[in-house]
């Protein structure tokens, strides 16, 4: 079993995709409590490097590595970097999403702001031809950020896992084939 019901979406968009074919190196953006790094690590043993990072701590896994801080802040993205050492990453997941207050007009724009930063992340550390999934919330700025995504990556479909609640607004952007 998994730490969190979360990992169930991951290993349903990873099988569909076949994303985890020949990954050397994955980022994971709000990671905690570690259940979509357990299923890195159980569908694609040969990944050497995994890196998780959350606001949260989490319970250690062998062979993860993990960053505890707010990816939003200048000195945990100077850590992260850090950590790569110009290693250049095959697939960056984000299911990062802020404590949500309820109220669409506060909770959405946070919520783009965490995914555009994971594009911004993707653009510095991709290998070409990587991959990145991304949890997204419908509503204000979802189509641009789709868009932008587009200009970045070959292929992007919106997918919306069989284990997510059906009224939730989250959605997952599965971009492969990064220019
Ligand atoms: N994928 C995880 C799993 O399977 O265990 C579950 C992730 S949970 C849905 C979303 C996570 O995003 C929370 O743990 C939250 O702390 C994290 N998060 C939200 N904002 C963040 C930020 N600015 N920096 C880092 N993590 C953040």
């Amino acid at each position: 079993g998994y730490r969190a019901r979360s990992a169930y979406k991951l290993a349903e968009i990873a099988e569909k995709f076949a994303l985890f074919a020949d990954l050397e190196a994955v980022v994971d953006l709000g990671a905690a409590p570690g259940g979509w790094c357990q299923v890195v690590q159980k569908m694609s043993p040969e990944t050497r490097f995994i890196v998780g990072l959350d606001l949260l701590p989490i319970e250690p896994i062998e062979g993860v590595h993990f960053i505890q801080g707010d990816f939003t802040s200048d000195e945990v993205y100077e850590q992260l970097l850090e950590l790569l050492n110009d290693r250049k990453i095959d697939l960056v997941l984000s299911d990062m999403a802020p404590n949500l207050s309820g109220m669409s007009a506060m909770d959405q724009p946070r919520c783009m702001l965490l995914a555009e930063m994971a594009l911004e992340f993707c653009q510095q550390s991709l290998k070409p031809g990587g991959s990145h999934v991304v949890k997204l919330f419908q509503g204000e700025g979802f189509d641009q950020h789709v868009q932008n995504i587009r200009q970045l990556f070959k292929k992007v479909v919106i997918y919306k896992p069989k284990s997510s609640r059906p009224r939730s607004r989250e959605v997952f952007a599965v971009a492969t084939g990064f220019k």
